[in-house]
């Protein structure tokens, strides 16, 4: 039962032979593999196809993924189900089947891939589990079979390796507060950058609107309003913006990132009290404050989606970017490089700049352009 693979769960796919990309030499375990899926835009993979993509040379030029007829697995008897990773414990994963949470524990040839990301899944994953114990009590269990490729990711930079904290969230709020402390703007959008760099969508969030008699918190949001970002001015004290805040957050997955003391903790309790300590049924029972979660979790909202909560953790890390990288970011900048006369052009002290032009004559805000600048001394 354990070995039942989801291959086996017949009409749910049909096997195809895919081929590789031919310039990639290196071994099918690392993570380039995960990437060959994400580029390919499959479904699902088949686990049991991870001996033919770890075979050396020219085999690997082939693997076997499974299609996908309809995502329609059936419920009860069949032991093949889809959910979603809201917790890790160590080398448990709380899969959310959207009814309820399920222990896996993870196939080995899950476990060897993407070591370089410190671990083979991660909150947020999309996976497909089977079921080894069934009973509706906490003796019930899963094995992940396998993992969907991943969209928006949270990432965090522990030396030189890229930890993955979330997978599949699609926004990244970026809150700041109106006043105490002032809004930075170069922190804003280095959260932004980050954000889009690791596909998520930045929304601008300014709160304590109750604290902005002098109208910064008002023009910061026009600013990325204009620039095209989903940008909202909020009080969790007065609960002005709420309403739209909660509308933002439905049916998405977010993460609020911010400095500390900007109220994201009181954003969120305005939304939905209580959202913070609510925690799987099915999870609570098992743990018995034995295994406390130390990585991201998902809450999941009333009206749904998902905030992740990343204890400790509130910023995006931003992979080093090369110079010609941070500008393609800035959405205002990207129309106007080709008018820079030189195509290599930095836009710092260059002659004939459009970008310096355009600060100049107040079509790119000042602050926008300085964070440019830094980002690209900071690297
Ligand atoms: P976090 O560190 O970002 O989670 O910030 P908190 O949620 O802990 O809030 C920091 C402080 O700001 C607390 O003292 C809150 O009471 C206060 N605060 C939060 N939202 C507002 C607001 O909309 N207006 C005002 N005036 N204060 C707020
Ligand atoms: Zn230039």
């Amino acid at each position: 039962m354990a070995k039942r693979r989801s291959s086996k769960s017949g009409a749910a796919g049909k096997k195809v032979r895919v081929a590789f990309r031919a310039n990639r030499q290196t071994s099918g375990r690392d993570h380039t593999w995960t990437r060959q899926w994400e580029e390919h835009g499959f479904d699902e993979i088949d686990p049991a196809a991870g001996e033919s993509v770890r075979a050396k040379g020219s085999q690997s030029r082939k693997r076997t993924v499974v299609e996908q007829a309809d995502g329609q697995i059936g419920r009860g008897s069949e032991t093949t189900r889809d959910g979603t990773v809201v917790a890790m414990r160590g080398l448990i994963a709380d899969v959310d089947d959207g009814t309820s949470t399920w222990p896996c524990t993870i196939r080995r040839v899950l476990r060897t891939q993407r070591i370089d990301e410190r671990g083979a899944i991660t909150v947020g994953d999309r996976v497909r589990f089977t079921c080894v114990s069934e009973k509706e009590s906490v003796e019930r269990q899963g094995v992940i079979e396998s993992i969907r490729p991943r969209r928006g990711v949270l990432r965090r930079i522990v030396g030189k390796k890229v930890h993955t904290i979330a997978a599949n969230v699609d926004q990244a709020l970026i809150v700041s507060a109106a006043d105490m402390p002032a809004p930075k703007p170069h922190l804003i959008d280095r959260y932004l950058v980050a954000a889009l760099e690791g596909e998520l969508m930045p929304v601008v969030v300014i709160n304590k609107a109750d604290l902005d008699a002098e109208g910064v918190g008002a023009a910061i949001v026009r600013r990325y309003s204009d620039l095209g970002y989903p940008s909202l001015l909020v009080s969790a004290e007065t609960g002005d913006g709420i309403d739209g805040l909660r509308k933002r957050l439905a049916d998405r997955t977010s993460v609020l990132v911010g400095q500390s003391g900007v109220g994201k903790s009181a954003l969120l309790n305005a939304v939905e009290p209580g959202l913070r300590c609510r925690t799987g049924p099915i999870s609570e029972a098992l743990g018995k404050g034995r295994h406390t979660t130390t990585t991201a979790r998902f809450l999941p909202l009333k009206e749904g989606g998902f905030v992740v909560d990343t204890p400790g953790i509130r910023t995006l890390a931003l992979p080093p970017m090369k110079l010609g990288e941070i500008e393609a970011y800035f959405v205002e900048f990207v129309d106007r490089l080709r008018d820079c006369r030189y195509p290599n052009c930095a836009h710092v002290k260059e002659d004939d700049c459009a970008i310096r032009a355009a600060v100049e004559a107040g079509e790119i805000h000042r602050d926008r352009y300085n964070s440019y600048l830094r980002m690209l001394a900071e690297g």
